[in-house]
């Protein structure tokens, strides 16, 4: 199906949702502004965007408390809010098409990818919350025999989901699976670059049978909408995925209003440990690879350290070089393309920038380093690698969010770990050892939310994800997301 769809003519026909989705409809905004929403694979002008104010956003977390305070959602069945999600989930699977075009239109992304991965992935995350809503009980505690004391959890009220451009819609459904199926209402603000299937999704769940009110979705920009809702004094709680300056600003949101809950889900600068003991350098190259061009290395825990141990090392670049290849930046609506365009002309020339910085802080390229594909007009970096690497280097130690690698050479597992936890962030880590005991000592040493051994980037709904240090706080996926939405209450009761 992928392969017979014409992607160009589909997108040149396809409606582009681009005024806010409030109280079950779209509405004009009332601040009147847009912002232009620009296709990077060839750089042209798709639309203008309607920019949302605090008065928009007040009217959406109004419309998210009426629905909470009518108990619309939040008071109804179990059952009933596990139906309507489920059915939200095949209402994402029923547009798939419609939904992969406007990712790809959005960030640049493949469409093999949008189509196969994220539109898949956000619709197993709706399923999985919505399977969970009557699946999870609560507690009886230990108390005097005199006394019955129940531990619930209920929902907060009005979370906001703040979310990153880089997989929107997955980021956008790792915060509304948990957070409507624990019974709160949701005001979602997509990045400003990708607010279209954000949008969409705030369509499909109305008609799938969410109430109006419970999802409400304001496209707009960060310093505008996204501070309106961490500065609210009626938004309950924020579910953050994005950088960490932005995170920290979150904290200070919330101090400077009502305390409201943060999670956290922040920036990495994730290391690739390979071993001497690695006893499939094919595998680990093609891990590595993986790691750090799929989605163009705009993935927050991309594997952007190379921690390589010297005896290895020239037999893995060959391999990851030879892996590279197959990244060749491509047009994103080719069903063919593996790596598509960067998000932005600004996200390319910030990339651009760190790969000058590299140069220049006496790194040197094993392959890549330019920007390609200039005649189409879009942003594109090729793969890149850099050898020499120190770990005091900036590109070492800044997030690039782009497609390139910093390789650092050491001696032995005691130096590996060091400089591998020698970073303010931890998201992820993975090593790559033939040995049982190697692997369990660095899985324990490696100070992160996520280690891989001998694997990269897997992930399942069962698992959590999300950071520790600068990374962040609090868990996206799995029966523990849900604690970030709601409060633990102690009912007792005498006898
Ligand atoms: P970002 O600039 O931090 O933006 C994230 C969200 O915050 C966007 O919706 C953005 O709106 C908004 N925002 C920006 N400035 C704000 C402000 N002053 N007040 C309130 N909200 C504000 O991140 P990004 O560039 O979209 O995404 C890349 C980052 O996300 C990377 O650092 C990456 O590591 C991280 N990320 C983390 C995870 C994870 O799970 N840990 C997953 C994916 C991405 P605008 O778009 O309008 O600026
Ligand atoms: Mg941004």
């Amino acid at each position: 199906m992928l392969q017979t769809i014409d992607w160009h003519a589909r997108a040149k026909s396809v409606r582009l949702p681009n005024r806010p989705f409030i109280d079950g409809q779209y509405v004009d905004s009332v601040s009147n502004e847009t912002f232009p929403c620009v296709y990077p694979g060839d750089g042209r002008l798709l639309t203008q965007v309607a920019s949302c104010n605090e008065a928009d956003v007040d009217k959406a977390v109004r419309s998210a408390r009426n629905a909470f305070n009518a108990g619309v959602w939040s008071r109804m069945a179990p059952v009933d809010r596990r139906r309507i999600m489920l059915r939200f989930a095949e209402l994402i699977l029923a547009n798939r098409e419609e939904l992969a075009l406007l990712e790809t239109l959005n960030v640049g992304k493949p469409i093999a990818n949008a189509f196969n991965g994220d539109v898949v992935s956000a619709a197993n995350c709706i399923a999985w919350y919505a399977e969970a809503i009557d699946k999870v009980y609560g507690e009886v505690a230990a108390t005097a025999h005199e006394m019955t004391t129940l531990v619930v959890r209920e929902p907060l009220g009005v979370v906001a989901a703040v979310v990153p451009w880089n997989y929107p819609m997955s980021m956008a459904a790792w915060k509304l699976g948990p957070a409507l199926a624990t019974g709160n209402s949701v005001v979602l603000k997509p990045a400003e670059q990708s607010p279209f299937t954000a949008l969409k999704f705030g369509e499909l769940a109305v008609e799938a049978g969410l109430p109006p009110g419970v999802l409400n979705v304001v496209p707009g920009l960060g310093h505008i909408a996204g501070k309106a809702l961490g500065l609210h004094m009626d938004v309950d709680c924020v579910g953050f995925t994005g950088s960490t300056e932005v995170g920290k600003y979150f904290m200070q949101y919330s101090g400077q209003s009502n305390i409201k809950r943060i999670g956290l889900e922040l920036g990495g600068k994730s290391p690739q440990v390979v071993l001497a003991d690695c006893d499939d350098l094919d595998a680990a190259a093609a891990g590595v690879a993986a790691g750090i061009f799929a989605n163009t290395g705009q993935v927050c825990n991309a594997g952007s350290r190379l921690i390589v141990d010297e005896k290895v090392r020239d037999a893995l670049f060959e391999k990851i070089a030879a892996q590279a290849k197959s990244f060749t930046p491509g047009d994103p609506l080719d069903a063919t393309t593996r790596m598509g365009s960067l998000v932005t002309e600004e996200q390319m020339d910030r990339v651009l920038g760190y790969i000058d910085a590299g140069r220049a802080e006496g790194a040197t390229t094993l392959i890549g380093g330019s920007r390609v594909r200039v005649e189409t007009g879009g942003f594109y970096i090729e793969p890149t690698i850099f050898d020499r690497v120190r770990n005091d280097m900036t590109i070492a130690r800044e997030e690039i969010f782009g497609p390139v690698l910093a390789a650092i050479t050491v001696n032995g597992f005691d130096e590996a770990m060091e400089v591998a936890n020698d970073t303010i962030y931890g998201l992820a880590g993975a090593v790559w050892t033939g040995s049982v005991k190697n692997a369990h000592r660095a899985a324990k040493a490696i100070k992160a939310g996520v280690v891989w051994v001998n694997c990269f980037d897997r992930g399942s709904m069962a698992a959590p994800f999300g950071g520790f240090k600068q990374s962040g706080f609090g868990r996206d996926k799995s029966l523990h997301a849900m604690d970030k939405y709601t409060d633990l209450k102690a009912m007792w009761f005498a006898h």
